[in-house]
């Protein structure tokens, strides 16, 4: 061993000359002039034999020390040495140390799961339990079998589906070892809410299998599934489920509730007068000063801060405000591929944020830390800290969306109005008329946090316990409106502004659509920039480019297609067979709102689409949707579909049109195919499950 590391060594410090530096015209050089010598003293290796064998060596040689330099750190040195992370990834240990006896898991993508999550743990308390709450991504689940060992124990599952009946990305790997294992989870106690919607097809998919799941691992099921629908009203599916799940708790536990509301503050407030400005935190997700030094990988955590170079208004007339942006990930070592999605973190409203200040009567720029009460959490903050309260309302906590029940329950105790306040903690009641005052007075009236405190003027809450109590603001996601191949350096968006006025007579704009409007490609001599990752999808081109493709997306439904266009064109380019590329879009008028006319035109003309149906559904009498111009190529489709293998995708509004163009298919594989409905809605199935009917829809 000891040989060989100082023969590996001379070769590694003397790169210049060795053998290792050559090349194979070096090889034949030196070859070509030992002949002679070679013959005269007929050596029983040659001198090439020779120089062949010391380039094996030593490649052997340089191969086993790089090896060896990758080894981990040897035992003694981790004895020695604290572990460098001080993380827990043992729920159980965590829990017998604490003295906990509830896990409450989340599967969370947009924060609710992990919101209810932490209502549900909170509660624990009521009943004189210890609750956790926890991310399956940071722990070892499959310890899930050792639950047992403490008493009185329980795993909570509040589990968000995502996308076409996906884990959320902090599930994947416990959905993966859940189909792995064939392990015993005898003596575990669990329950499932599922958060899900409706309009999607596989609703609340990920919830039902956990459910199922645990049940034949062995688990016992000590209360129903529980199933939220967003496109309901998931609050109030959550607050009914969970009143009735903790008196079944207390039964089967024994227990009784203590009477104690579940109002205790988790973080508490420490005010930082003489800090280093260096020290805070301005918007940054993950390390301080990631967005003034960027470091690749880019992901959640760290956003690459893409230079906006493109932002124009795509429609020619009417109201709205339709627009396309283009942002440069030059030198992010970003890579994308048509048909993902770019995230990305949109800022609130500087007016919003500036009345807020006003009307809770605090200097937003004071500097503060919210520090966890439980030390022995991983979450040792609601967001970074220290930062100031601007930032965190502008950059970290949504202050847009109608908050939910527990937020009014806890902030009620604030309301000098006795009024205010019965009112305020019976909306979180699940009582009738508790439910129907939130549905009205918060839901239809839309009435974000500011609308609240604007007309409840007897409600002036702590800013900190404002800032603890609501949700994370979460990044938006964008169907990329680009193909990497033609544009490697820049990705496209194509959205628009979201604008409405509540029935109180607010003006309301899209957070995100808003802060995107506003994006100049200079602005102030500055250059805008957007903080964003990719995700990467499911909703992909053929393999073959042969294969036909059928496009159907309706108003900003057409972004994903703007990238397969590029792409199929770029594939033609470069001499491929490129299969028939059919699109369906739709606007209201074709004088007005016509996206990306001129290129998909060209595009037509040029043979990379080859058949272009537009449905202008305002410009006549009767609506003409992009269904009614399927059902008008029924033969063509037909034949696409049946006998080319063409592949489908469907982008756009999930409620009404990803349906109803569904629809369309049935009836169009009933009449072409000879099929009844049940053997039209199997074979989209089937369509579906070979990846050759997707979607991306959004609701
Ligand atoms: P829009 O302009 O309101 O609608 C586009 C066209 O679809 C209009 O002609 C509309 O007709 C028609 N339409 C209405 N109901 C329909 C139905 N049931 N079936 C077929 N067509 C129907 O659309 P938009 O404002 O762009 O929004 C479209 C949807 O796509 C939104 O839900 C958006 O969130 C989503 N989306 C956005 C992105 C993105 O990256 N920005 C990506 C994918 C999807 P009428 O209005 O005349 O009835």
């Amino acid at each position: 061993m000891f040989t060989l590391k100082a023969t590996g060594r001379n070769f590694v410090q003397s790169p210049k000359h060795s053998a290792l530096c050559m090349t194979m015209a070096d090889v034949e050089a030196e070859s070509s002039t030992q002949p002679e010598a070679m013959e005269e003293e007929n050596p029983l290796f040659s001198n090439l034999d020779l120089f062949l064998f010391t380039l094996i060596a030593g490649l052997i040689i340089y191969w086993f020390m790089s090896r060896k330099k990758a080894e981990p750190i040897p035992e003694f040195k981790k004895l020695d040495q604290p572990a460098p992370s001080t993380r827990e990834t043992s729920f159980i240990e965590k829990m017998k140390k604490t003295g906990r006896n509830i896990v409450v898991f989340y599967g969370s993508q947009t924060g609710t799961g992990e919101e209810f999550a932490n209502r549900l743990s909170k509660d624990a308390q009521r009943y004189g339990m210890k609750g956790m709450a926890a991310d399956p991504e940071e722990y070892d689940m499959s310890e899930l079998s050792r639950l047992a060992e403490i008493g009185n124990s329980l795993a909570i599952f509040c589990m968000a589906t995502y996308g076409e009946g996906d884990p959320t990305d902090n599930a994947q790997d416990f959905y993966d070892w859940l189909q792995e294992t064939d392990g015993e989870l005898d003596g575990v106690n669990y329950t499932v809410f599922a958060l899900g919607n409706k309009t999607y097809e596989h609703y609340n998919a990920m919830g039902a299998y956990v459910d199922k799941r645990l049940e034949e691992l062995g688990a016992k099921r000590v209360f129903d599934l529980g199933m939220g629908d967003d496109d309901g009203n998931l609050e109030e599916d959550f607050v009914t489920w969970r009143e009735q799940f903790w008196p079944a708790m207390c039964e089967h536990f024994g227990v009784e509730a203590s009477g104690e509301d579940s109002s205790i503050r988790q973080y508490e407030l420490k005010e930082h007068n003489d800090i280093n400005m260096n020290k805070v935190y301005t918007g940054e997700l993950g390390r301080l000063k990631s967005f003034e030094t960027q470091k690749p990988p880019f992901d959640a955590k760290n956003p690459f801060l893409a230079p906006v170079t493109v932002n124009r208004k795509l429609n020619k007339a009417g109201d709205r405000h339709l627009m396309h942006l283009e942002v440069d990930i030059t030198g992010s070592k970003i890579r994308y591929e048509s048909g993902d999605h770019v995230a990305v973190y949109p800022t609130n409203d500087t007016a919003i944020v500036n009345r807020l200040g006003q009307i809770l009567g605090v200097d937003l720029d004071s500097v503060i830390s919210l520090n966890n009460l439980d030390e022995e959490s991983n979450k040792k903050h609601p967001f970074p800290c220290p930062t100031t309260y601007r930032t965190a309302l502008t950059h970290y906590l949504d202050i847009i969306h109608p908050p939910r029940t527990n937020v009014l329950y806890e902030l009620a105790q604030y309301a000098t109005d006795p009024k205010d306040q019965e009112n305020m903690r019976k909306m979180a009641s699940s009582a009738p008329e508790g439910k129907a005052l939130y549905q009205s007075f918060v839901l239809e009236d839309n009435r974000n946090i500011l609308a609240i405190l604007e007309d409840l003027p007897s409600l002036r809450p702590p800013i900190d316990h404002l800032c603890e109590l609501m949700p994370r603001l979460q990044a938006r996601y964008y169907s990329i409106a680009s193909s990497s191949k033609v544009h490697p350096n820049s990705i496209h968006i194509c959205a628009v502004l979201v604008e409405y006025t509540t029935k109180t007579g607010r003006l309301t704009k899209g957070v995100a659509t808003t802060w995107l409007k506003n994006k100049l490609v200079a602005d102030n001599g500055h250059k805008s920039t957007v903080p964003m990752y990719i995700r990467k999808s499911q909703f992909r081109l053929p393999f073959k480019a042969s294969n036909p493709v059928i496009m159907v997306g309706p108003g900003t439904g057409i972004a994903p297609f703007m990238g397969f266009i590029q792409e199929r064109g770029w594939l033609k380019e470069q001499g491929k067979e490129v299969g028939e590329t059919v699109l369906y879009c739709g606007c209201r008028h074709k004088k007005e709102d016509y996206l990306y006319q001129g290129e998909l035109e060209e595009a037509e003309k040029m043979g990379v689409i080859t058949k272009l149906n537009v449905a202008f559904s305002r410009d006549q009498e009767q609506k003409v949707y992009v269904q009614h111009l399927l059902r008008t190529n029924k033969e063509d489709l037909w034949r696409q579909i049946h006998t080319d293998n063409a592949h489908i995708y469907i982008c756009g509004d999930a409620r009404n049109m990803a349906r109803d163009v569904q629809t369309a298919f049935y009836e169009i594989a009933e009449e072409l195919g000879g099929m009844t409905r049940t053997q039209a809605i199997d074979y989209i199935k089937k369509l579906m499950t070979k990846g050759r009917y997707s979607q991306d829809v959004w609701s």
